[in-house]
């Protein structure tokens, strides 16, 4: 395949590729019945890869309404909240609480919503409520004696599972793979070419479902999975709060095992006292270049010769900035305040910082991301802690690293790479101006075509 007219660093090239790139050149000839695509001056760029993101619940959530949220109080708010909902296939409520409408049986939801099957989560997550659409369409009348499923005093299904997640997932398969590819398509068309899954539950048995959704063309993207100790490879994800510390003997003697079998670490740290456990306990241990520390969304100057010497990467996300920065403001102190996702100041005391999404928790977009990079600003039009704001090619080379060890050099349009390219409307110079507004022309993973603008019409002023 033969991308002609990109923008590669201010130069006007071609770039040819199977699953690795060929040739880099200007001028080059397509070949009889190769695949062509007109980048029209539009900037030439590695594929993205967000570092820290939950696919699955970024999937999930993405057909999903919050039943309980402020504005639903009754019956009337709940229907109206479904009933706005576009689609047809399976519509997820979750969040509710009875104090809205009642207990919910079926007939109950189906005077909500009957046009499309539905399934409520109650806010104890240990009930699943479905309307009759749903009851069918899993045929739930023939489970009727499985423990769980409430049956009346007629014997018929009432729509209500108590503790079934795992048999509901089951009976959802081919609907997840259609929120799988959903999603995977919309991350090639944000030029997202890999992922890492940081999720603490997954374990092999995940891997295998990754796997074989990518081997089928569901999935799209490259994916490294991180997980806990019944994941075989990829990193031990290890989730710390500061409420309930292990102790730290015990946190130690788990390091060295996957140390041992080769694995490297990702902790999960929001506050100071988190970060400081994290660094002790990887004080007592082999230190690798691969380990991070995910969000360090609380670093304080203090603590920075030791994470500087912990060797490892700080994996942030500038986007909670912009979506709950109007909550960091009234909830946080204002000592902390200025030290939330901090960027520019660590990364000046050599440490090496890497953006990234935390879907579904932080904005998915990474445009979106590397705009709060720079501004640092919260939907309502605050800033917070400005002199951590960096500009875009600083928080870019983030979604640029290698996913495996983020302190290798950004990944590179160049020969012998493997192909995952982003092309984008407008030239690298036009698109810095404001990468809010960046739009993708095309997504290329391991040499495929992944996404291609409908109308890649040449960007005015080209
Ligand atoms: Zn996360």
């Amino acid at each position: 395949m033969l991308i002609v007219n990109a923008d590669l660093d201010g130069c006007r090239v071609d770039v040819r590729f199977n699953q690795r790139i060929e040739e880099v050149a200007a001028g080059l000839k397509p070949r009889p019945d190769e695949q062509v695509v007109d980048a029209q001056g539009g900037a030439l760029l590695p594929g993205l890869h967000d570092h820290h993101m939950h696919f699955l619940a970024t999937a999930a959530w993405a057909n999903s309404v919050d039943c309980g949220g402020l504005l639903i109080s009754d019956a009337r708010s709940l229907r109206q909240l479904l009933q706005q909902q576009s689609g047809e296939g399976w519509l997820r409520g979750v969040n509710y609480h009875e104090s809205v409408a009642g207990d919910l049986l079926r007939w109950q939801i189906d005077e909500l919503i009957d046009q499309r099957p539905v399934r409520i989560q109650h806010r104890s997550g240990k009930v699943w409520m479905l309307n009759s659409a749903a009851v069918e369409r899993i045929n739930l009348q023939a489970f009727a004696n499985q423990q769980g499923v409430e049956v009346d005093a007629q014997g018929v299904v009432t729509g209500r599972l108590f503790r079934l997640d795992d048999w509901l997932r089951e009976q959802l398969a081919s609907d997840l793979v259609t929120d799988v590819k959903a999603l995977s398509d919309e991350l090639s068309s944000y030029g997202i070419t890999g992922f890492t899954d940081t999720s603490a539950t997954n374990t092999d048995t995940t891997a295998a479902l990754f796997a074989d959704w990518r081997s089928q063309g569901i999935l799209r993207q490259r994916a490294l999975l991180m997980g806990g100790d019944q994941l075989r490879d990829g990193p031990l994800k290890i989730i710390l709060d500061e409420d309930a510390l292990p102790p730290l003997p015990d946190l130690i003697a788990r390091l060295g095992r996957a140390r041992a079998a080769g694995r490297s670490f990702a902790f999960h740290c929001v506050s100071h006292v988190e970060l400081l456990y994290a660094l002790s306990a990887l004080d007592a241990v082999k230190t690798d270049h691969r380990d991070r520390i995910e969000h360090a969304a609380v670093v304080f100057d203090e603590a920075l010769p030791m994470l500087r010497e912990s060797g490892v990467s700080v994996v942030t996300q500038p986007g909670f900035l912009w979506q709950r920065g109007a909550r960091y403001l009234q909830d946080i102190n204002d000592r902390e305040v200025n030290y939330l996702y901090r960027h520019a100041g660590i990364a000046a005391a050599g440490i090496n910082v890497v953006v990234s999404s935390d879907a579904p928790y932080g904005p998915l977009n990474p445009w979106q991301v590397l705009h709060t990079a720079t501004d640092r600003t919260t939907r309502e039009g605050v800033i917070i802690g400005a002199g951590e704001c960096v500009d875009v090619e600083t928080a870019l080379t983030g979604y640029l690293r290698h996913p495996q060890c983020l302190t290798q050099p950004p990944r590179r349009i160049t020969v012998g790479v493997a192909a995952d390219i982003c092309v984008l409307k407008k030239p690298w110079r036009e698109a810095v101006k404001n990468v809010l507004d960046v739009a993708v022309l095309a997504t290329v993973c391991d040499g495929e075509l992944i996404y291609q603008a409908a109308d890649p019409r040449p960007t005015v002023g080209i």
